[in-house]
């Protein structure tokens, strides 16, 4: 906080979603003096509640889209390079049983044309195949009234922590991070707006942040920011729910990623590997949640499997499978009519408010870098119409690799942890989370091998790992540490609340907590869960 309110800068980003970091990191890398404030911990809106898709949008193909598959597409390269720790790619099986809504030649054609629209520069060429073969390749298939199915490639992310990786990334080319710090008020001066009012909800403190241009990056928030401009402001969003659920994936039986036509009202879904865990989405239904509130119901769920259920018959899922649900809202853009059609995209919209603010609307995690260079491009020609500084550079963004990612050779790094008593599996774990700064972590090991201790159980995650967010990753709160750094949230029964108390000792520890303290964190992770 005393460094966010000490002097003026060119650019305040609120939201610490993928958007917001990825703008703060594109304008950090041009040399603007950038800051960002998220209200609660990076990440914690819709962007750690996606289908962790790096994708170029297959079903886009359908509405004829075929630029935005390009974009997206050549986005995913991006991603796959500057990121694979945590974008890897995945194979998908797309099956298709007699009466489905998409018949096997248009899938047929529906792949293809992805692969030419990413210059045949995907993973690997697709592969049209026959019933008995995919049944080869996936036998929990339903057998009957199946046709055949497609074969292509994308990508999958762990969101949450990429997030994570583009904050640290805005780091360290000198932008400021604050999470749990929310912009209250905006601060305008001769109609414009000159800063924002923030507050500190883990402290209390409250301050002025005075920048140049703010830039609302607050995804399904963005109409309550836009409010504060202008009370008056007419609403830039519709919202749809969007919702998740995750299961053992052995219950399933699949190996590859599936695509599948909903029998139940023919939306294409997925059911998508997670180690040893798969998540079946996603729901598109209105609602009236706000951002804050938003669940997987009870007929989400009963959509969800019904839907799995019918591609995979044996699977038999139920309720009491669901080890846990995420939902998040899809931000559709509905701009006011009088909007120049130049900044309209079917994906997302960049709008300046009366007094300036600049907010910006839809788009996917797979194109948060273009989204970011877009937005950045539009804060300079503010600025350089207000002190008419030279114009930098473009940034970088699509060479640099992301904290972690600077290698795919991870044998070093597999040796290493071996060689420190760690497990295969936790040596995986680490790797998929942290790449090349597992070394940190095992640095960590090194200096106190007590930290080589599992956090639970049923799950790889190590202590080093809590010490290592702490210090490096902003988590400030149990919940940042279980559900968005180490998902231990989502990937044990009961949300690995058996680990919370010494999550917290570990965190109390870094931060200086007090035992009490220690103890209230832990309860309100306890409390947290229970209310979700
Ligand atoms: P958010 O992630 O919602 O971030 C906004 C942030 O602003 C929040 O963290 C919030 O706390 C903060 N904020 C709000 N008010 C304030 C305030 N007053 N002060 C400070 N901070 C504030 N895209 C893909 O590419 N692949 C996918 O597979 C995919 N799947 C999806 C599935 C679903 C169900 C949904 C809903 C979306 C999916 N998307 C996917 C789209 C993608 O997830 C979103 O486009 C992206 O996460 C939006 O990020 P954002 O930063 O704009 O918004």
């Amino acid at each position: 906080m005393a460094r966010l309110t000490v002097e003026p800068i060119d650019v305040l980003v609120i939201g610490g979603g993928i958007t917001g970091v990825s703008i703060a990191r594109d304008a950090a890398m041009r040399g603007l003096r950038t800051a960002l404030v998220e209200q609660s911990d990076l990440g914690y809106g819709t962007s750690s509640r996606s289908s962790r898709l790096i994708h170029g949008g297959l079903r886009y193909l359908e509405q004829g889209d075929l630029h935005l598959v390009f974009e997206a597409s050549r986005e995913r390269r991006v991603l796959l390079g500057i990121a694979p720790h945590l974008v890897r790619p995945l194979p998908f099986m797309f099956p298709v049983h007699q009466g489905d809504r998409l018949p096997l030649w248009k899938v047929a054609a529906g792949v293809w044309l992805y692969q030419l629209l990413s210059l045949f520069r995907n993973v690997r060429r697709p592969r049209i195949l026959g019933k008995r073969a995919l049944l080869r390749m996936e036998p929990m298939l339903r057998e009957r009234g199946l046709v055949g199915g497609a074969m292509y490639y994308d990508a999958q992310c762990d969101d949450a922590r990429l997030v994570v990786a583009t904050a640290r990334s805005a780091m360290a080319h000198g932008s400021l991070v604050a999470n749990y710090v929310a912009v209250t008020a905006l601060e305008q001066a001769g109609g414009k707006v000159t800063g924002a009012r923030v507050l500190d909800r883990l402290s209390g403190e409250t301050g002025l942040v005075l920048a140049k241009v703010v830039v609302n990056a607050t995804g399904p928030w963005c109409d309550h920011i836009r409010r504060l401009e202008d009370a008056n402001a007419p609403p830039l969003l519709r919202t749809t729910k969007g919702a998740h659920v995750l299961v053992p994936r052995q219950r399933v039986g699949h190996r590859a990623a599936i695509t599948l036509t909903s029998p139940i009202d023919g939306r294409v879904m997925f059911v998508l590997p997670w180690g040893a865990f798969s998540y079946i989405g996603t729901t598109d239904t209105d609602t009236p949640e706000e951002p804050d509130e938003v669940r997987a119901s009870p007929e989400d769920v009963t959509y969800l499997l019904r839907s799995a259920n019918a591609c995979f018959p044996n699977a038999h899922l139920s309720e009491d499978d669901v080890l846990g649900s995420w939902a998040g809202l899809r931000t559709l853009v509905a701009p006011p009519k009088d909007l120049p059609a130049s900044e309209v995209s079917r994906e997302h919209l960049i709008v300046a408010g009366p007094g300036g603010l600049l907010s910006i609307v839809g788009g996917k995690l797979t194109t948060c870098r273009l989204m970011a260079a877009q937005m950045v491009d539009r804060v300079i020609r503010e600025l350089r119409a207000r002190d008419g500084r030279p114009r930098p550079a473009a940034a970088p963004t699509e060479r640099e690799p992301l904290p972690g990612g600077e290698t795919k050779d991870w044998a070093t790094f597999r040796h290493t942890g071996l060689e420190l008593g760690l497990s295969g599996d936790t040596v995986e774990h680490l790797l998929s989370h942290y790449g090349t700064e597992s070394a940190a972590i095992y640095n960590l090991i090194r200096e106190d091998r007590a930290l080589r201790e599992a956090l639970h159980h049923e799950h790889p995650a190590i202590e080093a790992e809590v010490v290592y967010v702490t210090r490096r990753e902003l988590a400030c709160r149990v919940e940042d540490v279980m559900v968005r750094r180490v998902h231990l949230y989502y990937e044990t029964r009961h949300h690995g609340l058996a680990a919370a108390p010494r999550v917290a000792e570990l965190m109390g520890r870094e931060l200086g907590w007090e035992p009490e303290r220690v103890t209230a964190e832990a309860e309100e992770y306890r409390k947290f869960c229970s209310e979700s």
